[in-house]
């Protein structure tokens, strides 16, 4: 495929064309980088969040799962930094009346024509730079007073903090051993855009992962690989993917070491997941806001200490898109276009569609029994409308890995068509021998075709 194949506008059509995304409130003339996931979205998002979850609770036996309230105490985001401190630094312009981050402006277009760089039109007027506060505040209670105000939480992380002893008690787990956690985010962006890729309502998939500190080193050298591994294994090209270590100036005020895992998605190398080395920050402000000792006392050795963390923070929607953007190909058949979503069959949102040739002679009949047997092991369509045509075309767009057709034979010898989504190459086998055939082949290891 050539490079340029792809642009984020040609998955915005797609996914909506599919039925994966549509923009939000549309019949209201929507709201500004809000989306809503449809039948086909919904699938591919739970697949990328059930890998993650299968690589850390069932691949592994050190990690423990956490769902913890969006709504949270105040104090935790008085003792996390986040109020104060969690903030971009902004310019307004006062000719237009937008506001841009400062530290984006070179990424960023001014609205008036010619579209320059803010700052850079003729009529353009920026102020310094301030900081703005990216958390959502609402109130609690029927009182809207300074008393009753609480945040949406802007990451998940400090729920995994403030549940360190509870997890510690129950679990039975020792340093090291992880949390991790899956659910949804807010941040009032300035300068939210580029489809899912920045949006104020997110979902992240976070890991705190609590470490003896001496060990910190080596468990942030290897999440970070862990973490590539857990792309690549799923299909995401390696030459799409790489580490960028943070400069000292760029660090958080929590961490010692970050590195971002960046995908080359179509507005360049841009972060997919950011891996830190946040010390023992986290648990030391909890520790003092809220006067608990967050600390691990080690029976064997009868030290006590305050582990150190290194934290894997991904987002699902941004992986979802970086998933939908390395697999989007399209290749010329006979003169027409095919597009195609390569994607990981595991994340594949369905993984087998059963089509009947025509919608008559029994082919309907045998077609319902061959979905029957399969739908119990993997996600299955049953599709009888329109030319077979339309119908490869459209599970190749929603990236269905096989395709199994009922033909005029089938109804004689009980064999059936399995057309590969990739190759396009098409096999003859037994109708009861597809539940097993079709499950090997889900379990088989897959690398993307684009990788030639
Ligand atoms: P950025 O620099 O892109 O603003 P960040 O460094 O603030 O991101 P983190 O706080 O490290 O992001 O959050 C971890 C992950 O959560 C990010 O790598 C990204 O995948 C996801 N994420 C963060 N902000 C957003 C957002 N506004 N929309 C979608 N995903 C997001």
């Amino acid at each position: 495929m050539a490079e340029d194949t792809v642009t984020m506008d040609k998955i915005v059509a797609l996914c909506k064309r599919r039925g994966f995304i549509f923009p939000s409130s549309e019949i209201y003339g929507g709201l500004g980088s809000t989306y809503d996931f449809g039948h086909y979205g919904v699938l591919l998002k739970t697949n990328v969040k059930g890998e993650w979850w299968r690589s850390l609770l069932q691949q592994r036996d050190d990690v423990v799962a956490l769902d913890s309230a969006i709504l949270q105490h105040p104090r935790v985001w008085e003792a996390s930094g986040h109020v104060g401190g969690f903030s971009d630094p902004m310019v307004d312009c006062k000719q237009c009346g937008q506001r841009f981050r400062a530290d984006h402006l070179d990424q960023l277009a001014c609205p008036n024509k010619p579209s320059k760089q803010p700052g850079e039109g003729p009529e353009c007027e920026l102020t310094e730079a301030r900081e703005f506060n990216l958390m959502f505040e609402t109130t609690v209670g029927p009182l809207k007073d300074s008393g009753s105000i609480a945040y949406l939480r802007p990451e998940t992380a400090q729920g995994i903090f403030i549940n360190f002893k509870n997890v510690l008690q129950f679990s039975r787990k020792k340093p090291p051993f992880g949390i991790a956690q899956i659910g949804k985010s807010f941040r009032n962006e300035i300068t939210p855009g580029n489809f899912i890729f920045r949006t104020r309502e997110f979902e992240q998939m976070e890991m705190e992962f609590f470490v003896p500190p001496a060990e910190a080193d080596k468990w942030f050298e290897f999440w970070s690989t862990e973490r590539q591994r857990w792309y690549t294994d799923l299909g995401i090209r390696p030459d799409h993917l790489q580490l960028r270590v943070h400069e000292q100036d760029e660090l958080s005020h929590y961490s010692s070491g970050t590195s971002d895992i960046e995908y080359l998605f179509p507005i360049g190398w841009s972060e997919l997941e950011g891996i830190a080395n946040r010390g023992d920050f986290d648990l030391k402000q909890h520790t003092e806001f809220s006067g608990e000792k967050l600390e691990y006392f080690d029976q064997a050795s009868g030290e006590k200490y305050v582990p150190h963390v290194i934290e894997p923070a991904a987002g699902a929607d941004r992986a979802t898109l970086a998933f939908l953007v390395d697999a989007y190909d399209e290749e010329e058949i006979e003169g027409d276009v095919r597009t195609v979503l390569r994607l990981h069959p595991r994340l594949s949102p369905v993984k087998v569609a059963v089509l009947p040739l025509v919608k008559k002679d029994g082919q309907p009949e045998l077609a319902r029994e061959a979905f029957e047997s399969l739908r119990g092991l993997m996600t299955t369509e049953y599709d009888e409308g329109g030319s077979i045509g339309k119908r490869y075309r459209r599970q190749d767009e929603i990236g269905t890995p096989w395709c199994v057709t009922i033909d005029h034979d089938s109804i004689d010898d009980r064999t059936v068509t399995i057309r590969e989504r990739d190759s396009l190459s098409q096999e003859r086998v037994a109708i009861d021998d597809l539940p097993a055939l079709l499950s090997a082949k889900l379990a088989a290891p897959w690398q993307s075709p684009k990788l030639g």
